[in-house]
Order: C-alpha cells, then sequence, then structure tokens
C-alpha cells in the first residue's frame, strides 16, 4: 500500500512544502520510503530517501526542492523490494533532460505480461516497481507513438490491468487517473488559496486547507494546467466498481472520507454489527488493540452499554511489525509494541476487538499477556470476515499458505491464539455495512478476484 500526493499552483507559489505536509498526514500508508518529484517549468527536480517523511524532507531539502507543480509518494512495498530504487516518482527522461514523474497508488496484475512486451520493443526498466510500468507505458506511446497524453493514458487503462490511482507531471502540467474499478481511493479539491491538491486520502487534503474536495471517479483522467482544471469527456468507469473494503476497515485513517463514505462511521458501525451478534456474552469491558480497532471497538462498547477501555497501550515508535522478515522478529516488535495496564485486567471478562486476523502473531501474544494479567476470560471479535487469500491490488498480505485462516479451522484458531471464544463479522453483514456491495472488492475474503 502506498499513498499519492500531487500540487498545482496557477499562481506559481512554491509547493514543497505542501506536498511535504501531505505527505506527512499519509505516512500511515507507507513508512518504506517517500519522494517528491516537483517542476518550476524548466527542468524536473527529484528528491527520494528511505524512511519517514519528515526524516527525508528536513527544513533544508525543503529549501532546495523549488517548483509550482509537484506530485509525491510514501511506500510500503507490494511489488519490488525495498530499495531507493523501487521508491516513486519514477522519472523518465528525454534529450531535453527529466520530462515525466509519476506516482502510482496500487498494483497491477499483468506487470510481467505487459513489461515482456515493453522490453520487446526496446523499452528500459530500471526497477520492478508498477509506477515505472504505467510511467515507461506511457511515456512510450508518447515519444514512440506519438499520441498525446491523455490519449496514452486511454490506451494504457484499457491494457494495465489492476489497481493505480495515480498522479503524473510533466513541467507544465500535471495529470491525475485511477483504474476503472476505483480500487483504491483519491480525490482532489481545490484549496483556498487557488492551488488545486490531490491525494490518496481527503486526511491529507484537509490539512491543506481545501475549499471544496471530492473523488477522482473510476476511469477518469483530470488535467491540470495553466488553463486550469478539465475532466477528460470520456470515462472508462466500469459499471460496478471494485473498491477495496479493507481501506474501510483498516488502511485509511478514521478522519478520511474514502469512496465518499466517512471512515468513522463505517468502522462505528462495523462495531455495532459484531455487537449485535452478542446478545448473550456478559463481559465487563471492551479493549480494542490501538490504534487500528479503536473505532470498531467504540461503536461495539456504545452498541452494548459496556465501557470501553484502552487496557493497551501502544508505543507509535515501533515500525510495522506485520512486514518483518521472521516470525521470531515479528514475535519480538508486537511484544515491543505493546503494553498493559497495571492492574487492569485482574478478574476481568474482556471483549478484545481487533480489525483482522492474518497471521495471528498480534492477537496470540496479547491473549498471552492478557491472561497472565489475571484476566478471566478474553473474547476475541473482528471487524472483518477471516482472511483466507492474498490480495494482489495493492495490500502486502503474504502468501496464502501463511494466512492462518487458510490452515487452521475458526475453533484451531481459538486455541492457537488462547481466546474463550472469537467471532468474525461475517460477509454478509460487512456488505450491509458498506451498503452498494456490488461496488466492493472482497477477494482477501472470497477469492473472488474480478480482475486477473
Ligand atoms: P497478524 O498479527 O499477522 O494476525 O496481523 C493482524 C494485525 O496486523 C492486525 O492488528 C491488523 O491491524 C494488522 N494488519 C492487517 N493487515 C495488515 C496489512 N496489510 N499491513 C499491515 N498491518 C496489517
Amino acid at each position: 500500500m502506498c499513498g499519492i500526493l500531487g500540487v498545482y499552483s496557477p499562481l506559481g507559489n512554491n509547493v514543497s512544502q505542501k506536498v511535504m505536509l501531505g505527505l506527512f498526514a499519509e505516512q500511515h500508508r507507507g513508512q518504506e520510503s517517500c519522494g517528491m518529484a516537483i517542476t518550476d517549468g524548466t527542468k524536473i527536480d527529484l528528491y527520494k530517501g528511505m524512511g519517514l517523511v519528515k526524516d527525508v524532507f528536513t527544513p533544508k531539502v525543503l529549501s532546495q526542492l523549488k517548483g509550482n507543480i509537484s506530485i509525491g509518494h510514501v511506500r510500503y512495498p507490494t511489488r519490488g523490494s525495498s530499495t531507493n530504487k523501487n521508491s516513486q516518482p519514477h522519472v523518465v527522461e528525454t534529450l531535453f533532460g527529466p520530462t515525466y514523474a509519476l506516482a502510482s497508488n496500487g498494483d497491477i496484475v499483468n506487470y510481467t505480461h505487459i513489461r515482456k512486451e515493453l522490453e520487446a520493443k526496446g523499452v528500459f526498466f530500471k526497477s520492478t516497481n508498477d509506477g515505472e510500468l504505467i510511467l515507461r507505458y506511457i511515456v512510450y506511446l508518447v515519444e514512440v507513438e506519438k499520441k498525446s497524453i491523455p490519449q496514452a493514458i486511454k490506451e494504457m487503462m484499457k491494457n494495465l490491468k489492476g489497481a493505480f490511482s495515480t498522479v503524473l507531471l510533466t513541467r507544465d502540467t500535471l495529470y491525475l487517473f485511477r483504474d476503472p474499478f476505483g480500487y483504491r481511493p483519491m480525490s482532489y479539491g481545490k484549496l483556498a488559496d487557488g492551488d488545486f491538491a490531490v491525494a490518496s486520502e481527503t486526511c491529507a487534503l484537509d490539512i491543506l486547507n481545501p475549499i471544496y474536495k471530492t473523488e477522482v471517479q473510476p476511469g477518469q483522467i483530470i488535467i491540470i494546467d495553466k488553463q486550469g482544471l478539465k475532466k477528460s469527456d470520456e470515462n472508462f468507469s466500469h459499471k460496478n466498481h471494485q473498491h477495496c473494503v479493507f481501506e474501510h476497515i483498516y488502511f485509511s485513517r478514521p478522519d478520511s472520507t474514502v469512496f465518499e463514505k466517512d471512515v468513522y462511521e463505517i468502522r462505528k458501525k462495523i462495531g455495532r454489527e459484531l455487537a449485535g451478534c452478542d446478545k448473550d456474552l456478559n463481559v465487563d469491558m471492551v479493549v480494542p488493540v490501538p490504534d487500528s480497532s479503536n473505532v470498531i471497538a467504540l461503536g461495539y462498547a456504545q452498541a452494548k452499554k459496556i465501557p470501553f477501555e484502552f487496557g493497551l497501550i501502544r508505543n507509535h515508535y515501533v515500525g510495522r511489525t506485520f512486514i518483518k522478515p521472521t516470525q521470531s522478529v515479528r514475535d519480538e516488535s508486537v511484544s515491543q509494541k505493546f503494553n498493559i495496564l497495571p492492574d487492569f485486567f485482574k478478574g476481568k471478562r474482556v471483549v478484545l476487538i481487533d480489525d483482522s486476523i492474518v497471521r495471528g502473531t498480534t492477537l496470540k501474544k496479547l491473549i498471552k499477556i492478557i491472561k497472565h494479567a489475571g484476566a478471566d476470560e478474553v473474547h476475541v471479535r473482528i471487524g472483518s470476515p477471516q482472511v483466507k487469500f492474498s490480495c494482489y491490488y495493492g495490500i502486502d498480505t503474504p502468501t496464502k499458505n501463511e494466512l492462518i485462516a487458510n490452515t487452521k479451522s475458526l475453533e484451531e484458531i481459538n486455541n492457537y491464539i488462547g481466546s474463550d471464544t472469537i467471532k468474525h463479522l461475517n460477509l454478509k453483514k460487512l456488505k450491509k455495512v458498506v451498503e452498494d456491495d456490488k461496488n466492493y472488492c472482497f477477494a482477501c475474503f472470497n477469492g473472488d478476484y474480478l480482475v486477473k
């Protein structure tokens, strides 16, 4: 998963600070690396680094990045190893120097096939990242087949399969486009000072002071240049979309509006639905696995009219435990990530809420320490159905056989993690929560991959 950002200033303001701030608001979407490409109309400058936004874009670095059109990216690797080479934006040079830059969020399903086709035509790749494929495909169509950039984007959209919410920058124009199924979120807006901004999530637009914000529609191309903002006349949107439901459950920030729904409200509804399945369960309190499950747990507690308590305290400076390479390192990272409140759980019956179970690492560790601290009962409730299938559209899920729901029954998982009972929100209820379920992708739960 990744986050993208773009800013165009018609008045010629320097936009690097805004791009940095927007990326910082999207830090949760990727912590491996970040980058920014910026143009002042005469050249494109690129700056990328491994690590967090504020560590890479120091005031000194920012003072050297000047221009009125810029794109940025925070990366959480899906395709391609975690190296600076695979970080985005990608830039392509022509005889005149860097001419195109692109950043994308998603994953391309027919990556290998299209890359081979382009390589057979002599196109050269520097990385194994899907963003570079999108960029080189467009540049090939423009530079070799002499298509206009919008025509090239349209052709690319017809042939590349998968998820892409993308920003493309030239020396005078910013292009925004999104795959026809709308897998990943993408919104744009006009800011109070007249600049235009685009971001993966609305929380990044909000800190830039927008006067309006709205979604880039699936299959839509938006062009921003000195004449203003234009939407392409054709729209390649599919009749039904494939929004990633995991954006609502886990990935997006709760203060974002994603797929035209407030993430906070969706999560509270998930909590209420879970509570509805527990009419006969008597417990003393609800405890979330912070932070991703806080709002789900709040919804559950409000519906059941029982106390909501932060029994687990999270250290925010531990990196992502989930992506660590070995089980022992993942176990160790979970131990470093959470502490329990002293003398808090003794003699208590607890509902412990998490958004999902992937390998089972987090809950196994947490239940052990909660029980060790004297809890009488720990009932696990999960805000999503069982994750049984890998994601090919931009969420970093392990291979199918690493997913615990694939190798163990629910009862076996209950025993493995040490809970008294375990329940997931079922798919039918999740569909009820999102309402227009025909526009969502549930492939990680049911294996129904529409785009292959
Ligand atoms: P696990 O500990 O392997 O069962 O993973 C589940 C935990 O990781 C949950 O607490 C989730 O909040 C979190 N999680 C789920 N999916 C992802 C993901 N794609 N990337 C990072 N964390 C995730």
